[in-house]
């Protein structure tokens, strides 16, 4: 999708490094981290939210949070998904945060 920011991102439009990086997703580091490790796990297809997710990309997306994880080190840490403008979702292409350390929400 031409006007988002994540598929521009994953089309590395402004070279963000990704911390990891499969043929379904790629995970980067949050701009505005809300913790001391705060990463996305954002889905290559653009899909606006988890509405619109199938499972099995979701069960991809989680089986993504726990490689990055062990990769990381990342052993205690906390996932949310903000589905939907009033739930607090900022950018419409679904996404999961993982927060470790001192997690400010
Ligand atoms: P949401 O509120 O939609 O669940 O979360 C969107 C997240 O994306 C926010 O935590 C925000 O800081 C992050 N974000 C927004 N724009 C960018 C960007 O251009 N680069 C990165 N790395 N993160 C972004
Ligand atoms: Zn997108």
């Amino acid at each position: 999708m031409t006007d988002c920011i994540f598929c521009k991102i994953i089309n590395g439009d402004f070279g963000t490094e990704f911390v990891y990086e499969d043929d379904n997703a790629v995970v980067f580091k949050d701009i505005n981290p809300k913790a001391d490790v705060h990463l996305l796990v954002v889905p290559k297809e653009h899909v606006a939210d988890l509405n619109e997710c199938s499972e099995e990309l979701i069960g991809k997306l989680m089986s993504v949070v726990k490689k990055v994880t062990v990769q990381e080190g990342i052993k205690s840490f906390k996932t949310l998904i903000n589905t939907g403008k009033d739930a607090g979702q900022e950018v419409f292409h679904l996404h999961i945060h993982i927060l470790s350390g001192n997690i400010k929400f």
